[in-house]
């Protein structure tokens, strides 16, 4: 067993307060790493604040982990103690299910295990996530990191890259295609930068009027802010897809009216409230609306490669542990430029 320090919540209202307890010795086929950073995703809100259904006390959230392999289980080839490695939303599936063997392990199709929350019969009866010094992981739900890139931004690329990369290349987004990206927070400046390395037109479309600047400066060729009308009424049927990661609940309908005929409203973002539809958005010009849920392991790697080859990692600001509360507050007010990433060190 190893002592791990972490932060976690003990109820949906309390905060986040240091937390210590044991991770299991590595079995043949795990890696044991020594957590370096770890993004704050507003899932990890979600579920620390009971948004999404019950969640398990203590709460040690966390699912973008980089870090270094302290030691190998012996059947283990692909890794060797003082590699670079990630660690993003799931930490075991099947492996025997038709998704499984597609690759598609986020739809397992017995549930894959999520790296915070989940029921396991080890560390107390449910696993605990990155918010934490160590964890011990799978080798299969392992992923190599590109050396190159700065290790502090790598890790949203873990659950904020892979959940908009996904989607993206799941409709064949392509050079001269029109993109929007709807929210710019964590998800949405991968999606914006992500995007932009397909070739797209890319364009946000924000709430907050504060962002314009930073919306090009991340390689968006339009900013367009959803409380004017007049922007809205410009942009009519002008998208071949939207990528919505909006948080909260919002305002479908205008989304839908910005797509082309035929055009793909893909939803990433996970309200705990209810978005209300009027059909006809969709009848009139034989629209659709899609979901997608992060990526596979296969397809994880194969994002991180990309980011590696085209320098991309998220723009984040690092900070120490105990400004975990704060950050949660900030990130609920759409304040966050553009995620905030713990350094491990400081727990
Ligand atoms: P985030 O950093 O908080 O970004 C969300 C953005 O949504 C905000 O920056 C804001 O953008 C916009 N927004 C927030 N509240 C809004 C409101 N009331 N009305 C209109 N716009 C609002 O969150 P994130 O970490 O990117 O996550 C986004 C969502 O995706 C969360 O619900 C999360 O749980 C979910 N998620 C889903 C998956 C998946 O696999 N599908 C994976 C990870 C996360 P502007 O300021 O630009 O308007
Ligand atoms: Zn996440």
């Amino acid at each position: 067993m190893t002592t791990t320090k972490a932060f976690a919540n003990h109820a949906a209202d309390k905060p986040m307060v240091p937390f210590t307890f044991e991770r299991r010795e590595p079995g043949a086929h795990d890696v044991a790493i020594d957590i370096e950073f770890c993004g704050i995703c507003h899932s990890d809100i979600h579920t620390a604040r009971g948004e999404w259904g019950p969640t398990t006390y203590p709460c040690v959230p966390g699912h973008e982990i980089v870090g270094k392999v302290r030691s190998v289980g012996a059947q283990v080839k692909r890794f060797k103690a003082g590699q670079t490695v990630g660690v993003g939303c799931m930490v075991d599936s099947c492996q025997q299910c038709a998704s499984c063997k597609e690759g598609l392990e986020q739809y397992c199709e017995s549930g894959f295990t999520g790296t915070y929350g989940a029921p396991v019969k080890y560390e107390g009866g449910y696993t605990k996530g990155g918010y934490s010094t160590h964890i011990v992981v799978n080798e299969k739900f392992v992923l190599n990191v590109p050396e190159n890139l700065n290790l502090a931004a790598v890790a949203p690329l873990l659950c904020a890259g892979i959940t908009t990369y996904s989607p993206l290349r799941h409709v064949g987004v392509k050079k001269g295609d029109r993109v929007a990206i709807l929210g710019l927070g964590g998800l949405g400046h991968m999606g914006v930068k992500l995007a932009a390395s397909f070739g797209a037109e890319v364009s946000v479309l924000s709430h907050s009027p504060g962002k314009r600047e930073d919306a090009k400066r991340l390689g968006a060729h339009q900013f367009i802010l959803t409380s004017e009308p007049a922007n809205i009424e410009k942009y009519q049927g002008y998208f071949d897809y939207i990528l919505d990661t909006v948080s909260a609940k919002h305002d479908l309908g205008q989304a839908l009216s910005l797509l082309k005929r035929d055009g793909t409203l893909m939803m990433v973002g996970a309200s705990d409230q209810p978005l209300d539809l009027s059909v006809f958005s969709l009848i009139m010009e034989r629209r659709k609306i899609v979901g997608s849920l992060i990526g596979g392991i296969a397809e994880t790697q194969e994002m991180l490669d990309h980011c590696g080859r085209h320098g991309i990692v998220s723009d984040i600001e690092l900070i120490a542990a105990e400004k975990i509360n704060q950050a949660y507050e900030r990130t609920v007010k759409s304040d966050v430029k553009y995620r905030f990433v713990i350094d491990c060190k400081t727990l």
